[in-house]
């Protein structure tokens, strides 16, 4: 997107028609923040950083709350995304469905490849407990077959 700065006329009544901030941007571009519902003691409305009554103490206080919340909530949704996907090797469907999840957050940059890489050792050390369990299932049936025929003759 190609910014070109303020456009005199049409700027102008966009902002009255939203009430949108007087205070400017670094580049000299009016803000676009929403803003407070009550005007400054200059009779202008201002979003929350650009009001001039408010204390620039105040405002990176609020700012540190903000980023707080941020993080909270960042931090919240990757638990939940966790949760949500969290292993499960008990069959070769849900070991699917697992290595399908991680695969997305990989591809999605959610998830570093190494520590996808290590994901791929423990899905094989899975899938090689699950060989191991069918192969002892074969070898106790047959085992039962065998003593099953001895038993008959
Ligand atoms: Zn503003």
């Amino acid at each position: 997107m190609t910014h070109l700065g303020p456009q005199a006329d049409g700027d102008t009544l966009r902002r009255e028609q939203a009430r949108a901030c007087s205070g400017r941007r670094k580049d000299g571009s009016y803000c676009k923040a929403p803003t407070t519902s009550m005007p400054a003691s200059d009779g202008q409305f201002y979003c929350w950083s650009h009001h001039i009554d408010v204390s620039s103490e105040t405002k990176t206080a609020a700012a540190r709350r903000g980023n707080l919340v941020f993080q909270q909530r960042k931090l919240e949704q990757r638990l939940t995304k966790l949760k949500s996907g969290a292993p499960d090797y008990a069959t070769a469907q849900t070991t699917k469905t697992y290595l399908e999840h991680v695969s997305r957050l990989v591809q999605t940059g959610q998830l570093a490849p190494s520590q996808a890489s290590v994901i791929c050792q423990l899905a094989g050390l899975a899938v090689k407990i699950g060989e191991l369990e069918l192969e002892r299932s074969i070898l106790d049936a047959e085992l039962q077959q065998a003593s099953d025929r001895g038993g008959r003759r």
